[in-house]
């Protein structure tokens, strides 16, 4: 069955995630590849799992306020 389905693991889109939507991916087991329908976003295990990383950093982020924003609204 060459069939699409979904990977062992779900694994969430990083593309959408970054706009704040929530996706699954879906894996291609002839490319071995994770892949979202919703974007173009497609990529390995491990590709998929770096952006994920960036993605968690990111959002780890948000809960540090940022207090200097003097710099950009005085560039004039
Ligand atoms: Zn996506």
């Amino acid at each position: 069955m060459a069939q699409a389905t979904k990977g062992r693991l779900n694994y969430r889109c990083p593309s959408c995630f970054k706009r704040d939507i929530d996706m699954d991916m879906f894996y291609d087991p002839i490319k071995k590849e994770y892949y979202c329908l919703r974007c173009q976003f497609h990529g390995t295990e491990e590709e998929v799992l770096k952006e994920n990383e960036v993605i968690r950093l990111k959002y780890k982020d948000m809960y540090r306020r940022f207090t200097d924003f003097e710099d950009f609204s005085n560039d004039k």
